[in-house]
């Protein structure tokens, strides 16, 4: 049996056509069902449904042999025990620092002030900053960061942005660019050994498949 972690929403509906590609059929569909496992139309392989932050975790244990992840979870995460062989480039975004637009971000850092940074992504923005010299103060939440700057909580917040129509509508700016983010297929590293014959098409399915960088 294989087993695919995937997320609901944009990585499981930009991941489907990648899994047709290699002849695998989800029989159900996840944001209708409430199975959190989908049988496929080959009775060898299922897809598991987890938060978009579970999925490396997953496949690190072995619970899942083969997931797609964001590459923001997946530094987070660290990668420990996974092998990254394709970025599928889907669910393309950028990760940035953002400040209310009436913040003057440039002169606080030249004059060397602590800012307190809001983000789901501390890992992310502790390795930002520290290479910029740019102490920080970091809060960690768990979703809707764009709030933070607005009530006080912070002066800046890491997160995701694609069109910046969030940042907008909330009056807030983004000030730096961090990475751009897309999806990579993970992998278990031991899975991919054991289950070599399973796994080696997929995977060069999914990369005939994908779009490239
Ligand atoms: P949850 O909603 O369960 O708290 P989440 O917010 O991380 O988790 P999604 O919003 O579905 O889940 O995001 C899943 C992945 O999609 C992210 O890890 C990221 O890689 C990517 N992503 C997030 N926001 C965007 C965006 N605005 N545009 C494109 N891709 C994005
Ligand atoms: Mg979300």
């Amino acid at each position: 049996m294989i087993t695919i972690a995937l997320s609901k929403g944009r990585i499981f509906e930009e991941t489907l056509p990648l899994l047709n590609a290699a002849g695998i059929t989800a029989l159900e569909d996840p944001e209708s069902s409430r199975k959190l496992i989908l049988p496929t139309n080959r009775a060898d392989v299922r897809l598991i449904i987890v938060r978009a932050s579970d999925v490396p975790t997953y496949v690190q244990y072995g619970a899942a042999d083969i997931g797609v992840a964001g590459k923001d979870v997946l530094n987070e995460h660290g990668g420990i025990g996974l092998y990254q062989p394709l970025d599928l480039n889907i669910a393309r975004c950028r990760m940035m620092v953002a400040v209310r637009d009436d913040f003057d971000y440039e002169s606080a850092v030249r004059q060397g002030a602590r800012l307190r940074v809001a983000t789901k992504y501390v890992q992310t923005a502790r390795d930002h900053f520290a290479a910029k010299g740019v102490h920080v103060d970091l809060i960690k939440l768990y979703g809707s960061m764009e709030l933070a700057p607005l009530v006080g909580l912070s002066d800046a917040i890491v997160d995701l942005v694609s069109s910046g129509g969030t940042l907008k509508a909330n009056h807030l700016k983004a000030v730096e660019h961090i990475a751009d983010i897309s999806s990579r297929l993970v992998v278990n590293q031991a899975a991919l050994k054991l289950k070599h014959a399973a796994i080696r098409p997929m995977l060069d399915a999914f990369a005939k498949a994908c779009r490239p960088g």
